[in-house]
């Protein structure tokens, strides 16, 4: 054979290996491109001059010749193929090329690609020139053709409706990579779609989505605008707690203000730790005043409305109370200008004025409770015993766990009543054909420096929708094969259901032994990283490391946690004492949410979030999925740079991987007959030329004697390995 070429291995290239006993000397000659692997890491382009069997003289685009061994060099794809909106239409798929392709979009303002079935989205980080109506019209009648949102919406909009199956968009990435944006847009489409009043519709998301961004948006130092889910209680330098309470402490009337004895956020220890509290740019007053809006649009009458603000400023109120434990151990709650103040034992009835503390009656006020019965649930443990009920004191940090419990727990319950009440307003219109799109926006993979309780289950997360993406892949791939009457012959495919079962598998997975070393009083992170050494060594995805670490090999790479305060999150103990607190309010919400709580059977954080994970998976299983990858362009958050090792390492973490190399595992190259045969059936001799797109493909291949095992002909399509495109190519150039 004729072709080609580099047989390299560099270590973190996929390489398209080919055939050919002239090796190297094939690109010398024909000066083909390379990408060389430069000192600090980078890929650059360039072409042989020279080469030796271990070593190569290139010419790189900047002008400088430089030798590099001969594992530096990867086959890099013609020219013409720069900038396909499809990666699997690149004959060569290893990372230089990929990023390549994806970068010479980018710097062309094309944010978006495909990876075979998946959209990929660029973060632009400024507003685009699209999204309008008039480009919702275009794509509903195909006039525009190219990778997009939109797009991606309309195919599931009219897979539903042809098919009648419900229809899923799974929008995955890193934080601030764009998927809650990405989302929207997607929502906008569909919204437009929706027929009837789709204005009404649109605006009804459109405020839909404010209040669910004003409750479960925060900002973190990656995103201003970041979907949360616990940061009531604890900071880091530069984030913010949920935007509503800054926009219920800077919008509300002078009334209202009054009604909850609301001070400026900077009187808030919850809201002041961090020194962070506005952001560039964002106006919370007049936030809060659109959330007023948006309240009424999904019907939260005004009653439920300033209960709603109540439990926010009780929230606030909570977190400024104070403890300090006195000579004999007792907790006393401290009041804002420093004057101590015990709790007294029973009766807690209503105490002389001078006892009256100022942030615990706030936030007992708000709540609809005493302040007396608010310091024993946060000072004191009640044990029912047969006949008995003993009291025993709190320690200072299990008095401040308490009350930052309550905070997260009333904070998370009023954030779920919310999202009740808005699907609720949804129902109602709920339209005709019975089916649905969902569009789901879930947190990506992580892997820090350290990795603690909350990246090891948002990973578990993720190993789940990667085994879902991965098996619709395979039916996608596995169907157009069929489509095309080639004979599929099982591709090399890999699961991770190795590791999910290192998660899941009861009682010996790692999910299974943190329950139980949970419900062991003496138990610590240590014994607990010591249990998954003892059981779980020999399992492959697992790896034992020093002290309290251990190792986890994820489909997207290896993540090393930390077992640290592994236990005490995993229990996330709400005391009953605090529960009953909560139902004893004179609060309706408070009332609800306590007795949620107890129907909800008591389980470790890690159950519950197995629970979800399995329930999401469930529902999305019986939808068609669409997937989009998000990718965070650089870390600054701005237009323009684009940072090549920030996305390689996303795109390993969100899989296109995967795709290239299942798609590199069969035919990467598909093109129609027409193409192929516009492309290059001049080369055949004129005789031919009147024939139909499928002879002359036939044609071709034989002229040119590409190898039978080199290739498929199927009805429609021409499957290709991997680099006979790049050859095809070469003849082309020859003749023209
Ligand atoms: P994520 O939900 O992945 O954490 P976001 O969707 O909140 O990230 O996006 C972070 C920020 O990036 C947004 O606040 C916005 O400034 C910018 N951004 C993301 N997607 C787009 C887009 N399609 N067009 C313009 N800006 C965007
Ligand atoms: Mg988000």
């Amino acid at each position: 054979s004729p072709y080609v070429a580099l047989s390299a291995t560099a270590s973190s290239g996929n390489v398209c290996e080919m055939e050919g006993d002239d090796g190297i000397s094939y690109f010398i000659k024909k000066k083909f491109r390379v990408w060389c692997r430069q000192p600090r890491g980078q890929w650059e382009l360039g072409t042989i001059q020279t080469a030796s069997a271990e070593e190569a003289s290139v010419s790189l685009s900047n002008g400088n010749v430089m030798k590099v061994g001969i594992s530096e060099i990867l086959p890099a794809n013609p020219d013409f193929l720069d900038g396909v909106d499809d990666l699997i239409k690149l004959g060569y798929l290893n990372e230089p090329s990929v990023l390549h392709n994806l970068k010479c979009r980018y710097s062309q303002g094309m944010v978006y690609s495909k990876a075979g079935p998946i959209l990929i989205a660029l973060n632009p980080f400024k507003e685009l020139q699209m999204n309008g109506n008039d480009d919702v019209s275009a794509y509903r009648q195909r006039f525009i053709d190219s990778p997009n949102v939109y797009a991606m919406a309309d195919a599931a909009y009219n897979n539903m409706i042809r098919d009648e199956v419900n229809q899923s968009i799974i929008i995955s990435g890193e934080s601030g990579s764009g998927k809650t944006e990405t989302a929207k847009i997607a929502l906008q489409y569909l919204a437009a779609l929706g027929g009837g009043d789709s204005c009404a519709l649109e605006n009804e998301f459109i405020q839909i989505n404010r209040i669910l961004e004003a409750f479960g948006n925060a900002k973190t130092s990656r995103n201003n605008n970041s979907s949360r889910f616990s940061r009531v209680v604890q900071l880091a330098s530069g984030e913010r707690s949920f935007h509503i309470f800054y926009q219920l402490c800077a919008g509300s009337s002078a009334v209202l203000k009054e009604r909850l004895n609301l001070k400026d956020v900077s009187e808030y220890k919850y809201l002041v730790q961090s020194d962070c509290m506005s952001i560039d740019g964002v106006d919370d007053a007049k936030n809060f005043h659109q959330l007023m809006k948006a309240l009424d649009t999904v019907q939260i009458c005004k009653e439920d409305q300033e209960m709603i603000f109540k439990i926010l400023a009780a929230i606030l109120w909570l977190g400024n109370v104070l403890f300090q434990v006195d000579s004999e151990n007792h907790i006393e709650v401290v009041d804002d200008e420093g004057k101590i103040h015990r709790v007294c034992r029973m009766p807690f009835v209503g105490l002389p004025a001078p006892y009256a503390v100022f942030s615990v009656t706030n936030a007992a006020k708000l709540m609809g409770c005493s302040s007396q019965e608010l310091m024993a649930a946060l000072s004191m443990h009640k044990i029912q015993s047969d006949q008995d009920t003993i009291t025993k004191n709190l320690t200072l940090r299990q008095a401040i766990e308490r009350r930052d419990a309550i905070a997260k727990f009333i904070y998370a319950s009023l954030f779920d009543w919310l999202v009740d009440q808005v699907n609720k307003s949804l129902e109602v219109g709920k339209r005709r054909t019975g089916k649905s799109i969902s569009v789901l926006d879930i947190y990506g993979f992580q892997t820090f420096q350290k990795n603690s309780f909350e990246q090891f289950y948002i990973n578990y997360a993720n190993e789940r929708i990667q085994q879902h993406f991965n098996r619709h892949l395979f039916k996608l791939e596995k169907e157009d094969y069929e489509l095309d009457g080639i004979d599929w012959t099982k591709v090399d495919f890999e699961d991770n259901q190795g590791c999910l079962d290192l998660f899941e598998k009861k009682p010996l997975g790692l999910l299974s032994l943190l329950d139980e070393e949970s419900n062991l009083p003496k138990a610590s992170d240590l014994t607990f990283a010591n249990k998954l050494k003892h059981h779980l060594n020999t399992n492959p995805c697992f790896r034992g490391e020093r002290g309290r670490a251990f190792r986890v090999c994820h489909y997207a790479g290896e993540v090393l946690y930390d077992t640290n305060d592994f236990l005490e999150k995993n229990r996330d103990m709400l005391w009953s004492d605090s529960i009953q607190l909560l139902s004893s309010c004179n609060c309706e919400l408070l009332q609800l949410f306590s007795k949620k709580f107890n129907q909800s059977q008591k389980q470790s954080v890690a159950t519950k979030f197995k629970g979800q994970v399995f329930k999401l998976m469930h529902k999305l299983e019986s939808t068609a999925p669409h997937f989009i990858r998000c990718i965070k362009p650089n870390a600054k958050q701005l237009p323009g740079i684009y940072d090549d090792s920030l996305v390689l390492q996303q795109l390993k973490c969100c899989g296109v991987q995967e795709v290239v190399r299942l798609s590199r595992a069969g035919y990467p190259t598909r093109m129609t007959h027409r193409e192929f045969s516009r492309r290059y059936g001049f080369l055949l001799s004129e005789a031919n030329v009147s024939q139909d797109p499928l002879s002359i493909s036939v044609a071709v291949l034989q002229k040119f004697n590409i190898p039978s095992e080199m290739f498929h002909v199927g009805y429609s399509k021409l499957y290709l390995r991997a680099g006979q495109i790049g050859a095809l190519e070469d003849k082309r150039k020859q003749v023209l």
